[in-house]
């Protein structure tokens, strides 16, 4: 360390390495280091030239959502926030191969469901679902809870399956606490309005990759690290192999991915590291020769489909696509044992493709491009006794999706994160 300046690789460029870097740069020496050619990871962009413009779309949607201040405040800081804007969007299922309406009273209405358990859930997310203290829910499972407030009825048609889309499990094995912080948030913007940026979420990316820069940073893209050891970062980027010392490392990646990179921690941690699981996700992003008539939001309550949930994104981003003309996702959340995970981006477009056909006859015909994202380490399985693992060990600092629970995972808690383990490493070190 130099005059109280320490030099500190940042490992990974998702959202949570980027507010780490951006934040420690100021005083620190940083380098990142990340593996893929591009920066954002999860929130990354795809550069779509169309209708002789370019559009930088998210490989996966991205709204805002309220109380998603963290997000806010840097579109704020980094000075984007004249194109913040917020809009009602619209809800719907994926039920018996129709899709249903899920945001006005008469779509409520008609949606295939007795009336009283149309008001038990109506109180469920009205009331239930809001002013809690998570903390009392912690060691309850998702059904339990569910059950309790909502019904069976409630819980057999809605909350089993979204429950399972999300994470692949039982909600008997899922958290009330983190069921319960996630409907609040994403019921209660429901109800009011969605955030987005106008010129899409790639602009928080740069920005902060710029600013980092502009504070001496550096950013290595393409950086294969084979070993952290004894503050030693070895890896290789085009340039040729490197071996670098540092006062500090900050990890932003899968516990499971830094393991294979690193000896240096104690057994016991590994073990609580190790233990944590994680979600794949397939994205595919479709550009249409169209506008979309589906809500914004439809979640899939049918088991026969391949996909979970589908965005119609250009509803709420509007300058998404050329006029007339929109971009809908199609995703799905999956363990790596799933037969899916395991297909080429091109099958796994080609197997969407086809089960929305089968939901809306004349989809494939709207198609002018298509794209897959898989995404590996996409959602942390918070189950019942989830526990957060420490922010740090030694000269070891540690971020990311899996250290936010009960929050859900978001930009806004990638972005706290990524602050948090900032400070905690300017605390340890300030004299
Ligand atoms: C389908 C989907 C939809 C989403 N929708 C929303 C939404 O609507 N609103 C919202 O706010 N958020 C949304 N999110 C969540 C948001 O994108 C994430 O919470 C956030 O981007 C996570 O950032 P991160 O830095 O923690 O992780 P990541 O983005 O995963 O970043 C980790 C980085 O580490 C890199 N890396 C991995 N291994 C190595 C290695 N060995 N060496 C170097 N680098 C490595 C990866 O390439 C990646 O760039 C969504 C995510 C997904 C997948």
């Amino acid at each position: 360390m130099e005059d109280g300046k320490l030099k500190i690789a940042v490992i990974g460029a998702g959202l949570t390495g980027l507010a780490a870097a951006w934040k420690l740069s100021k005083k620190h020496d940083i380098i990142m280091l990340e593996k893929e050619p591009f920066l954002g990871g999860m929130a990354s962009s795809y550069i779509i030239p169309w209708d002789g413009k370019e559009y930088k779309i998210t490989k996966t949607y991205h709204h805002i959502l309220e109380g998603d201040f963290t997000t806010i405040e840097f579109i704020r800081d980094l000075g984007l926030f004249d194109g913040f804007r917020k809009k009602k969007v619209k809800q719907g299922f994926i039920h018996r191969n129709k899709i249903w309406g899920f945001s006005t009273p008469i779509e409520v209405l008609k949606f295939p469901l007795p009336l009283i358990d149309k008001v038990l859930l109506a109180r469920f997310i009205l009331l239930d679902s809001k002013n809690q203290d998570w903390n009392k829910l912690k060691g309850m499972n998702a059904q339990e809870w569910v059950v309790a407030k909502a019904g069976k009825n409630n819980f057999d048609t809605f909350f089993d399956h979204l429950i399972r889309n999300k994470f692949q499990t039982s909600a008997e094995n899922i958290s009330a606490a983190w069921l319960g912080t996630r409907f609040f948030k994403e019921s209660s913007s429901l109800l009011k309005k969605f955030g987005w940026l106008e010129g899409g979420i790639d602009q928080i990316v740069e920005g902060l990759a710029t600013e980092i820069k502009k504070n001496g940073g550096t950013i290595v893209t393409e950086a294969k690290i084979s070993e952290i050891k004894d503050g030693k970062v070895i890896y290789s980027d085009s340039f040729g192999k490197k071996e670098i010392n540092v006062d500090v490392i900050v990890s932003t990646i899968a516990p499971e991915l830094l393991l294979k990179l690193t000896t240096d921690l104690p057994k016991d941690l590994e073990k609580r590291l190790r233990k944590i699981e994680y979600l794949c996700c397939a994205c595919a992003c479709f550009g249409l020769k169209e506008k979309f008539n589906l809500p914004y939001w439809s979640n899939v309550l049918d088991k026969d489909k391949p996909f979970t949930v589908i965005f119609n994104h250009t509803t709420l981003y509007e300058d998404s696509a050329p006029s007339e003309k929109s971009v809908v996702y199609i995703s799905a959340y999956m363990s790596k044992e799933n037969s899916l995970w395991n297909k080429s981006e091109n099958e796994i477009a080609e197997i969407y493709t086809n089960a929305m056909e089968n939901l809306i006859p004349g989809f494939r015909v709207l198609i002018e491009w298509r794209k897959v994202f898989k995404v590996e380490n996409a959602e942390a399985i918070y189950s019942i006794n989830f526990e957060n693992p420490p922010v740090s060990f030694k000269n070891f600092y540690f971020g990311g999706i899996y250290r936010i629970y009960p929050k859900i995972r978001n930009m806004a808690s990638a972005l706290e994160s990524g602050l948090e383990v900032a400070e905690k490493v300017e605390n340890d070190f300030c004299v």
